[in-house]
């Protein structure tokens, strides 16, 4: 009966268990012509057929019922040593037999604990001989017929060819499983790179305004603040621009939502074609956008919003293929040095938009900061409506 081994259980055990039952019939019958040879009746047979036959079964259950198989499996190979120390006494060691029988047992435990094991495997051989020598005495017939001795090569052959084939199969399962790994590898990267990429992707889109593409107030958020604190670390002013388009409700109401849309669309463009590599352009609102201008005075800002009111002033433009009027008002702030918050550099560009709206729209205003300890002062307009 041959128990087929279950792929859960250690690959020693398993491997042990294929090469004990196949070669150990080898022996059964290299030992069977030896008992002939030497006249030892059927009394002989039973240890015999105990140790090469039943044996590999017990000691396989053993090794897989075992906490750690691996050290119970080196356990039986060491067992296996000692039980070929007694029959190689017991036979009064047969040169070929006992050679045949202990050289495997040490191939066996060497491949698994190196040199020690090696005197490991002689150790347990020699302990088993000194024992059937202690209890039966000293015998020492190690003739063997040539039949015997041709089997005995040809077993201990089998066994080593068994056990190169299972080192070969071991390596190329080795070399699979590397190549396995390395695929998964390769896989698992390119897939990081798609998330990485759909990340980026995702955190674009949810920076980015749908309709004009300029960034949305949700980036301002995070950027204003970076810019400040960049500028501030750098000495350098910032400034911002908001901006409204003027009665931008009678365009909506005159030519229809979508030329609205379009209007919307084509200031945008406008605003992205003057920018700086480092500016940073917003849609505030509906119909605001909001400029940040890191490292520009309150002067120099102030005429950038001009020269872009001008533009937009003077564009002859078409919305939704109709022709329409487009102005806008701005308010510039600036941090002029002083330490200030988002919302508080915001809100004086918000005061003096409504400065620039107060005083009859399509005009710069900028706020200028009030004398120390006063409040803020919304300065007049910088351009008159023409
Ligand atoms: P003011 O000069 O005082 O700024 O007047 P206004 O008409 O521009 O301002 P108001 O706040 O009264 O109207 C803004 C309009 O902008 C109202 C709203 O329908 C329109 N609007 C806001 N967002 C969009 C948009 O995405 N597309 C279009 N077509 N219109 C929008
Ligand atoms: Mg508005
Ligand atoms: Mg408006």
């Amino acid at each position: 009966m041959t128990t087929v081994p279950a792929a859960s259980t250690h690959w020693v055990v398993r491997m042990n268990y294929r090469n004990r039952s196949a070669s150990w019939l080898f022996v059964v019958a290299v030992l069977g012509v030896h008992f002939r040879d030497i006249g030892l009746g059927t009394g002989a047979w039973v240890p015999m057929l105990a140790q090469f036959v039943v044996y590999p079964h017990v000691v396989y259950l053993r090794a897989r019922r075992a906490k750690d198989p691996l050290a119970a499996e080196i356990q039986n190979m060491l067992l296996d040593n000692f039980c070929f120390g007694l029959w190689a006494a017991a036979l009064g060691f047969p040169l070929w037999i006992g050679y045949m029988l202990i050289i495997c047992g040490c191939i066996n435990v060497t491949a698994f604990r190196a040199g020690k094991g090696a005197v490991q495997a002689l150790a347990a051989a020699a302990l088993g001989a000194a024992l059937t020598v202690a209890v039966t005495g000293w015998r020492f017939t190690p003739d063997t017929s040539l039949l015997v001795s041709a089997l005995s090569m040809g077993c201990l052959t089998t066994y080593l060819v068994l056990f190169a084939r299972g080192a070969h199969t071991r390596t190329v399962v080795l070399a699979n499983t590397r190549a396995q790994l390395r695929q998964s590898q390769a896989q698992l990267q390119s897939q990081l790179q798609a998330v990485q990429s759909l990340q980026a992707q995702l955190t674009e889109q949810a920076n980015r305004d749908p309709l004009t593409g300029l960034y949305n107030r949700r980036y301002l958020n995070t950027a204003l603040p970076r810019e400040l604190d960049a500028s501030a670390g750098a000495g350098l002013p910032l400034a911002v621009l908001l901006m409204d388009l003027d009665h931008f409700k009678l365009i909506n109401d005159r030519l229809g939502h979508a030329a609205g849309d379009d209007v919307l669309c084509q200031v945008a463009a406008l605003l992205l074609e003057g920018t700086r590599a480092n500016d940073i352009c917003c849609r505030y609102g509906g119909e605001e956008f909001l400029l940040v201008l890191p490292g520009m005075a309150l002067d120099a800002a102030l005429a950038r919003a001009q020269a872009f009111r001008q533009k937009v002033a003077d564009r002859q433009w078409c919305a939704d293929g109709q022709p329409v009027a487009v102005t806008l008002s701005v308010g510039v702030a600036c941090t002029l040095g002083a330490a200030l918050s988002p919302a508080a550099l915001i809100d004086r560009a918000d005061r003096a938009l409504y400065q620039a709206k107060a005083e009859g729209r399509n005009r710069v205003s900028a706020a200028r900061p009030a004398p120390a300890g006063g409040a803020d002062a919304v300065a007049s307009p910088t351009s008159p409506a023409p």
